[in-house]
Formats: structure tokens, sequence, C-alpha cells
């Protein structure tokens, strides 16, 4: 078993790209790879790691995209090295949409009578601050009861201090992905909260556009989506991947490799991802 689609305290996760690796070797994972949002700052000390301890391991980011529908949409790069200066100049511009994005949730809080800022969020996140620092620090300042809680009430999309920050359309995302010697795949489809029917037709755009993979096997996919989309995949010729999306304590439920407990993502599908990054060099 693998997991292609990890956080690290790069991003909103709560283990360090070390402890990452350790896990993964504990879990006895055959393949792991990070995929921290919009940053690649963990790659490295990951990489080092996994070469330590010989767990075959790939880098990958996850960036988020501009969505007009209802839900929203993710692309997950992998690379075959941590060393990505052709991202550096974009990631860094995606983090600066999320730092301004912070500093007007902030405002909005503020504004709905909570006393909240910006020093509070940097003492919760090592890395790039997002949502979920967000959803821990009304959780300890007792505004919430729980995480869950934090996004509905204020924090998911449309809620009452949620602020959009995507700054690439889908077709812009993927080409920076190409041109840095990646594989763009699409991560866990069903947060685009399309039907079947509507589904089907932007996989068959994207892969116009130049999508390579999908993230088939997914910890929130059931089993009846997951065999959609491994059909929907094997008939636009879209690698299938797979992956968890640990993020340690900040998404309690989900065990690495294992999603809530039955998610099992073969080992084919690293194997397969390999194989087309190497055609990329
Ligand atoms: P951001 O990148 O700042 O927009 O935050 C997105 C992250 O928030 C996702 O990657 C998840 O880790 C987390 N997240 C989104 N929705 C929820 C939810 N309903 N419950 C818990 N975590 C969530
Ligand atoms: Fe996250
Ligand atoms: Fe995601
Ligand atoms: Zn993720």
């Amino acid at each position: 078993m693998v997991d292609l689609h990890t956080h690290s305290t790069a991003s909103d996760g709560t283990f360090s790209p070390r402890e990452l690796i350790y896990l993964a070797k504990k879990e006895g994972l055959k393949a792991l790879a990070l995929t921290d949002h919009d940053t690649i700052k963990g790659l490295e000390e990951a990489y080092e790691t996994a070469k330590e301890e010989e767990l075959p391991f790939l880098c990958g980011v996850e960036i988020s995209v501009k969505f007009e529908g209802p839900g929203h949409f993710h692309l997950l790069g992998y690379f075959l090295t941590p060393k990505l200066e052709i991202l550096d100049t974009m990631l860094k511009r995606l983090q600066e949409a999320r730092k301004e994005r912070n500093f007007k949730m902030i405002e909005k809080l503020k504004a709905l009578g909570i006393d909240i800022n910006f020093e509070e969020l940097q003492a919760i996140a090592q890395g790039e601050i997002g949502r979920p620092h967000f959803a821990k620090l009304l959780l300890d300042k007792g505004v919430v009861k729980n995480l869950e809680e934090a996004f509905e009430r204020y924090l998911r999309k449309g809620a009452a201090a949620y602020v959009p920050k995507a700054l690439l359309t889908p077709e812009e995302a993927i080409s920076l992905i190409e041109k840095a010697g990646g594989v763009p795949v699409l991560a866990h489809p069903f947060t685009l909260k399309l039907d079947r029917k509507e589904l089907s037709l932007y996989l068959s755009e994207l892969k116009e556009m130049g999508l390579k993979g999908v993230e088939v096997f997914y910890s929130e996919h059931s089993r009846e989506f997951t065999q959609f989309l491994q059909e929907k995949a094997k008939h636009l010729a879209l690698l299938i991947t797979g992956g968890s999306d640990f993020h340690g304590a900040n998404k309690p439920d989900i065990k690495l490799g294992r999603g809530f407990g039955n998610l099992k993502i073969p080992y084919e599908c690293f194997i397969d991802l390999l194989k087309a990054l190497e055609k990329n060099l």
C-alpha cells in the first residue's frame, strides 16, 4: 500500500516532513508522496529522510485552482526532485495571495465579534497558514466545539468568514506543473461537487488541457464513486492515483495510508506515476 496525498507542517499538517517519513515506515507503506498546499518547502527534508530510510518517495504539491462551480478544485503536481525553481515564482505569488486572504478572514471574523489576530495564527502554524489553523484557533478560544463546527459556521465556501484565494485557472495550473517537469493530477474529484454527467464532461475537458491523472482512491470517496472514477480514468487514458489526505491532528480521523480505515491504494498507482515522470525526463 502507498499514500500519494499527505500534508506536513509546511502547510496544514501536524507532522514535520521528517516525522511523516518515519510514520510511513512505521505503518509499512511501500511509497509516499508529500503534497503540501501551495508550497514545496517541506520537500527537501522529506526527500532526504526518505532516502535515509529507503522509502520510495515522490515530491508533490497541491495547488488551489479557480473554480466557478459549487465545490472546490485542487490540483496535485508530482515531481522526481525537490528542486523546482520553475515553480518558485508562482508559488511565492500563491503564498502572497494566501497571506492577503488570511488578513481578510481575520477582518471578517473580527466583524463577527470574534477576537482574533495574526500573531495567534502564526503561533499555531509552522508553515503556510490555512483555514485549518483558523479552525484550531477558534476551537482553542472556545468559539466552536470542534473543527467541523468551525468550518460549518465560519470557514467553508460560502460561510460568514470565507474568502477565496485561488489565482490560477485549471489550464494555467496544469501547464505550470507540466513546465516544471511534473505530472498534473486532479485531487479528490468529489470536492468539485459535480454530478456524474457533469464530471465526465469536465474530466474530458481537463484531459484536453493536459491533465494526466485522477485521484481515484481517496478517504472520502465511496466504493461506487471510486469505481465510477476508475472507469472514467481508464476510458480517458488518465493515470489512476490515490491518497489519504493525511493532515495529522488537523484531520484526526484520517490515518496515513488507510484513510478512515478501509482505504487501500495499490502500489501500481505509485509505479505508474513514477513511469510517467521518468518519461518526462
Ligand atoms: P485552505 O487551503 O486555507 O483553503 O484550507 C483548505 C484545507 O482546509 C483543506 O485542505 C482541509 O485541510 C481543510 N478543510 C476544508 N474543509 C474542511 C472541513 N469541512 N473540515 C475540516 N477541514 C477542512
Ligand atoms: Fe489541507
Ligand atoms: Fe485538497
Ligand atoms: Zn490535501
